[in-house]
Parts: structure tokens; sequence; C-alpha cells
């Protein structure tokens, strides 16, 4: 098996979205356990996986599952292939144990946020400064104005959160900094 092992174990250890179990029913329990309802059901979780670890056992000419598409899909780019695992059996011995991982919602690189003039001065609907508010950052669209016009790429954001923190200390102060 590859993959990070001790981030995982680590995960395990310490991380309490983390769930971990040996067989279908156990990580049901576990994971209805961690959300405090019964809202898996192990004969639909089971189904799922018996379904998904049956198209993999047919073969890679009879996927046909969206998700597998989409998994091979990203397969064909180096920078994805590295990070994303290929089809691999769920209920597999070599690959145990199972593990779910409880989510939340979340956005990033949204390009929205709160609306700023050039001097990371927040907005009202109508264009005129909120005396004293300032908003930098992700929260402002990762920097307001626009500065990213339609060139935003992976790697672009952290400079203009940090430009945009520089242009609100400035405008504060009245200093260069
Ligand atoms: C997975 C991931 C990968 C990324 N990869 C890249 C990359 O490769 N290159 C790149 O340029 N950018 C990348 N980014 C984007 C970049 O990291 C973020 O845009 C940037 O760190 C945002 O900085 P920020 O200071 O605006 O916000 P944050 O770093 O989110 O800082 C906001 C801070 O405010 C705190 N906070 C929130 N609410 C309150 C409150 N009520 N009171 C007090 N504090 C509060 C939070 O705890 C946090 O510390 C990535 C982002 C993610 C999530």
């Amino acid at each position: 098996m590859t993959g990070n092992e001790k981030l995982v174990s680590t995960l395990a250890e310490t991380c309490i979205d983390f769930v971990v179990a040996n067989t279908i029913p156990e990580l049901a329990e576990k994971m209805n356990r961690l959300t405090g309802d019964s809202s898996v059901q192990f004969q639909n979780l089971e189904e799922e996986i018996f379904h998904w670890d049956s198209m993999i056992g047919r073969g890679k000419k009879f996927h046909n599952d969206d998700q597998l598409r989409r998994l091979d899909q990203l397969r064909n780019y180096a920078g994805d292939r590295f990070r994303t695992c290929k089809p691999q059996k769920i209920l597999d011995r070599e690959a145990l144990p199972l593990i779910a991982i409880r989510e939340f919602i979340l956005t990033r690189k949204s390009l929205g946020g709160i609306e700023t003039d050039l001097e990371s001065r927040v907005l009202y609907r109508n264009g005129k400064v909120i005396p004293g508010l300032y908003a930098i950052g992700e929260a402002a669209g990762f920097g307001g104005g626009g500065i990213h016009g339609k060139g935003s790429l992976e790697g672009t954001f952290l400079g203009s959160c940090i430009v945009t923190a520089r242009v609100a200390a400035r405008s504060i102060t009245g200093k260069s900094v």
C-alpha cells in the first residue's frame, strides 16, 4: 500500500472526525455515534460499497460509474495522478481498515467576498466607504478590486492576501509599511 501512512495513523488517533472500523456495520455504528443520529443505514452503505467493488472487479473497460470515470479523467493529468489513487476496492483485506471522515462544507478561492476599494476600505453597496472598516485577504476576494482579473490560478492567492494587508496597514497608519 502506498500513501502517507503516518498522516493517516496520526489523524486516526487524534482527529474526532476520523472514524475507523474493520466492518461496515461497525463503521456505520461509529459514524452515527459521531453525529448523534442514525442517518447512516449500514445496509445502504454496504450496497454502495458492493456496487463500487464489483464495478472495479469487472475491469476498466466496464467502468461506467461516473465517479470511476472522473477518477480516470483526473489521473490523465500528471499533477492529479500523483495525488489521486487508482481505483481500489474498498473491501480489500490488504487495504483495511475502513475509514470514514466527517466533512464540513467550506468555500475557498471564491474570488468574491467583502467589497473594498484599492485602500482595502470596505464599501457599502452604493460604493461609499464605511469609515474605519477594512477587509483584506481571502475575506475580500483575495485582495478586492478584482486584483486577479480572470487570471487567478493556484499559487497566486497568498501574495495578494499579504499585499492587501500591507495596503490596509498603510491606509490606516498613513505610513509606508
Ligand atoms: C487547502 C488550501 C490550499 C491552498 N494553496 C494555496 C497555494 O498553493 N498558493 C496560494 O497562493 N494560496 C493557496 N491557498 C490560499 C491561501 O492559503 C489563502 O487564501 C490565504 O492563506 C488566506 O489568508 P487570509 O489571511 O486572508 O485568511 P486566513 O489564512 O484564513 O486567516 C484568517 C484568520 O482569521 C481567524 N479568524 C476567523 N474568525 C475569527 C474571529 N471571529 N476572531 C478572530 N480570528 C478569527 C482564523 O482563525 C484565521 O487564522 C490555499 C488555501 C487552501 C485552503
